[in-house]
């Protein structure tokens, strides 16, 4: 196996997420030793049945004491809380990353927080599933698919090579991305899908109770797909809506306008538009299948 990327990597907040990356890290060997640390008990004991942490610790900065890479797994909301209990006790020369679904606001609540000489590299790997918890990890969730590195200007070079490394040994392509462009990019990609699945879940879910029951009994497998994204953690998309709000408002906006044209075609019967827009979605799948990301 290759030499470890980490000597110590402390993971803070052990999902879905930071369970996926302690066990890659385990199989890959990009990590020679794992510290897990999570807010919640019954997940340290979790992951203690698991075994995919060579140590847990309750306290998050006893956690990262002698850890040369620090990767903050927590949903986006609870990161500068956290950030400021560790700030003290991060060694010289360490790498501080996250995992976190936005971007901006992640550099704006960390990013003064941590102590001259330790590397603040923020990242984000475009790999999940609907589910939550240490349970719900695996190591091959990234294989082969995209985490975008967004480190703020200025950034330690080696730092960010270091960590790209890292998330290459987890089998995952990367790139660097600017951070205002990446929450504009992951706007549109993922926390506006997500929108729009809660809100059409909650629109079925006022129909009247005779209705309600015929939406759920006959779902076709166009709600069925909108279920399945909308069955995702409450806490975390609250967080990545409050904290990416500038983009996501100017997603929806231009949706909304595009909705509206459908409208509009609809009642005038413009066919030729209909069919336009279909032709469109369908090109769009047809190119998602030749990159190998559907
Ligand atoms: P998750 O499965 O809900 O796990 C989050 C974990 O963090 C939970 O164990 C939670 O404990 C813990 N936690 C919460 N506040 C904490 C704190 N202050 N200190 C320490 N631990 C804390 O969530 P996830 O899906 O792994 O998401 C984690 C991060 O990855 C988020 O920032 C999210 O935006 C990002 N992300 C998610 C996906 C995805 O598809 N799920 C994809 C890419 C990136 P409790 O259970 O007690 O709250």
């Amino acid at each position: 196996m290759p030499d470890p990327v980490f000597q110590r990597l402390t993971l803070i907040g052990l999902g879905l997420i930071g369970s996926s990356v302690a066990r890659a890290a385990r199989d890959s060997g990009a990590a020679a030793e794992i510290i897990a640390c999570d807010a919640s008990a019954e997940v340290l004991a979790r992951v203690t049945d698991l075994g995919i942490a060579d140590r847990v610790e309750d306290d998050p900065a006893r956690a990262v004491l002698g850890a040369d890479c620090v990767m903050l797994c927590a949903p986006v909301g609870a990161l500068a809380e956290i950030a400021a209990t560790i700030a003290l006790n991060l060694a010289p020369g360490a790498v501080l990353t996250d995992v976190g679904s936005t971007k901006l606001s992640v550099i704006r609540d960390v990013g003064p927080l941590v102590p001259a000489g330790v590397h603040f590299v923020p990242g984000h790997p475009l790999a999940g599933t609907e589910f939550s918890g240490p349970d719900a990890g695996f190591s091959t969730l990234f294989e082969g698919r995209w985490t975008l590195v967004v480190p703020p200007a200025g950034t330690n070079a080696q730092a960010v090579d270091k960590v790209a490394a890292l998330w290459r040994r987890f089998g995952a392509m990367v790139e660097v991305m600017e951070p205002a462009h990446h929450d504009r990019v992951l706007a549109m990609v993922s926390h506006l899908p997500h929108l729009i699945a809660f809100t059409i879940c909650g629109t079925a879910d006022d129909l009247e109770d005779e209705s309600r029951r015929e939406v759920l009994q006959f779902a076709a497998s166009g709600f069925r797909d909108f279920t399945r994204i909308a069955a995702s953690d409450p806490t975390m998309w609250r967080d990545i809506f409050l904290n990416n709000r500038e983009a996501l408002l100017e997603m929806l906006a231009r949706f909304t306008e595009d909705a509206q044209a459908m409208a509009r075609a609809i009642r005038w019967g413009d066919a030729a538009y209909i069919e336009d827009k279909v032709m469109r979605g369908r090109k769009i799948r047809r190119s998602l299948i030749d990159l190998n990301q559907a």
